[in-house]
């Protein structure tokens, strides 16, 4: 057994804006089912604070002038340990990263440097716990300092970094890192400066144990430039560090026999149920109730990645065809404008619904024909996942995880009862029209259309294999760590 310490800046459910909170929420208490000594660590929003519920001071200590009590109290739902880091910097309303108008706080690096400097200084067992952490789990760049600070000690925990999306660093000015009271000698592009910068997601690349991202292909594409931002060569120096494993799904939450949020349960062999759940959404954005027309569904942040210059572009032409289109997401202004217009000028066919919604996520999932995912990276990708469960097939473009975890409608793999999805390559403007298309023709072919359904069921996406793989990389961490605890 490990003494792991798995620090993140979100966990479902006690405070969530995307996928990282689903992770941060599920594999933890994976892991303790494997028996593993764990513990969640992340600030304490008010939020989170609130949705813990009971919790008790464990500790308090001083860091850089600021004032730490640390709760302790369970992931609800779970068995699992939390700990809450509570200093004046986590206490707003709002998300992690930004203030209720969505614009993002001016100071988060102060802020996560913090909470990496906490994390650090709780898993070197200084604050009088009896606990010290063997490895630390470090996620994105708001804990990547963590591998970083910790390399500093003569000796310290082994540390993992797992990069959930590369498109997001943590980058700051030179005046930033001085403020943050950081070792001088982290100034250099061997450690923590990017072109000039201060770069939060360095520390974890360059100084873990051992580097993650949550699927094998996006592993291989951020060693690429297309994909690697300027840090493709530092992630090739470090390839035999690093490695993908696919994320799993809560598939407790996500499970649509049971899900509360659904109109009508269903399961593989009660799949006809699923159409009260499509006549359900129709009346719930008011489009035609129409049992037979293919409607398509996107839950997600309104942003580039996602591939909205694509839907954009492809809705248009799609409408002669008897579809209907639902949207679910906030974002970018311009695509939440772009949305809204489409909607408006085609009212019969296209709904969008501005905001973040857990329970109309599922309503979605369960009540359409087709998801749309056509992104332009995904690290992984949860969404297709869910989809998959619900026998909705996403329609996905050929990167990162959705590759790795649809396959395509094609001739070969129909006969093989292995497809489950539509699946397009490239990055040109006519993959997604024609991967609307080609889901339009499969859906006037019902046995087929069923027969792709019942597969995309029969995938297991649990966390229980990754679970048991993020063991193995621990480890292997605990053998890399040059300096281990005694
Ligand atoms: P990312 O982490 O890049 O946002 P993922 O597909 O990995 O994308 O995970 C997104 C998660 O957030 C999913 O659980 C998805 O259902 C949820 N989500 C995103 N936007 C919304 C929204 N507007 N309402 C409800 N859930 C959302």
């Amino acid at each position: 057994m490990s003494r792991i310490l798995f620090a993140t800046s979100e966990a479902y459910p006690l405070i969530k804006t995307g996928g990282l909170a689903d992770v941060a929420g599920s594999l933890p208490r994976a892991l303790r089912s494997l028996k593993q000594d764990i513990r969640l660590i992340l600030p304490a929003y008010p939020e989170a604070r609130k949705r813990m519920g009971k919790c008790k001071t464990i500790a308090e200590f001083e860091l850089d002038d600021h004032s730490i009590k640390l709760l302790q109290g369970r992931l609800p739902g779970s068995r699992v340990t939390t700990w809450l880091i509570d200093a004046t910097f986590f206490d707003r309303p709002g998300n992690p990263y930004m203030n209720e108008e969505g614009q993002i706080w001016p100071d988060n690096a102060e802020r996560f440097a913090l909470f990496s400097k906490a994390i650090c200084h709780i898993a070197m067992d200084r604050i009088g716990l009896g606990w010290q952490a063997d490895l630390v789990h470090c996620n994105d760049w708001q804990t990547a300092l963590v591998p970083a600070l910790l390399d500093q000690e003569p000796q310290r925990p082994a540390t993992l970094f797992t990069v959930h999306n590369l498109a997001y660093q943590g980058l700051f000015d030179y005046d930033t890192f001085v403020k943050l009271r950081l070792p001088a000698h982290l100034w250099q592009y061997e450690a923590l400066e990017f072109y000039n910068q201060l770069s939060f997601i360095k520390g974890g690349l360059v100084f873990a144990d051992s580097i993650s991202t949550v699927s094998p292909s996006y592993a291989e594409e951020i060693q690429r430039p297309e994909f690697g931002y300027g840090l493709d060569g530092l992630l090739r120096r470090r390839q035999q560090q690093l490695s993908g494993i696919l994320n799993g799904i809560d598939v407790d939450e996500w499970n649509p026999g049971t899900d509360p949020r659904l109109v009508q349960n269903y399961n593989r062999r009660s799949l006809a149920k699923k159409a009260v759940n499509k006549i359900a959404l129709q009346n719930y954005f008011k489009l035609p109730e129409k049992p037979e027309t293919l409607l398509f569904g996107f839950i997600g942040r309104l942003v580039e990645q996602k591939g909205l210059d694509d839907i954009l572009a492809s809705l248009p032409g799609m409408l002669e065809m008897p579809v209907q289109f639902v949207f679910l997401g906030s974002g970018q202004h311009e695509y939440e404008q772009g949305l809204r217009k489409l909607a408006n000028q085609h009212p019969n066919k296209i709904a969008v619904q501005i905001g973040y919604s857990e329970e109309l996520s599922h309503r979605i999932e369960a009540g359409t024909d087709a998801f749309l995912m056509p992104s332009t990276f995904e690290p992984c990708g949860l969404n297709q996942l869910y989809s998959l469960r619900y026998g909705t097939l996403p329609v996905v473009r050929k990167v990162g995880g959705l590759s790795d975890t649809v396959q395509d409608i094609t001739p070969k793999n129909l006969d093989n009862d292995r497809a489950t999805g539509i699946v397009f390559a490239g990055t040109t403007g006519d993959g997604l029209p024609e991967a609307l298309l080609r889901t339009q023709q499969l859906y006037q072919n019902k046995t087929r259309w069923k027969q792709v359904q019942l597969a995309a069921m029969r995938q297991d996406f649990s966390w229980q294999r990754s679970a048991q793989t993020y063991l193995e990389l621990y480890k292997t961490s605990l053998e890399r760590n040059p300096k281990p605890l005694n």
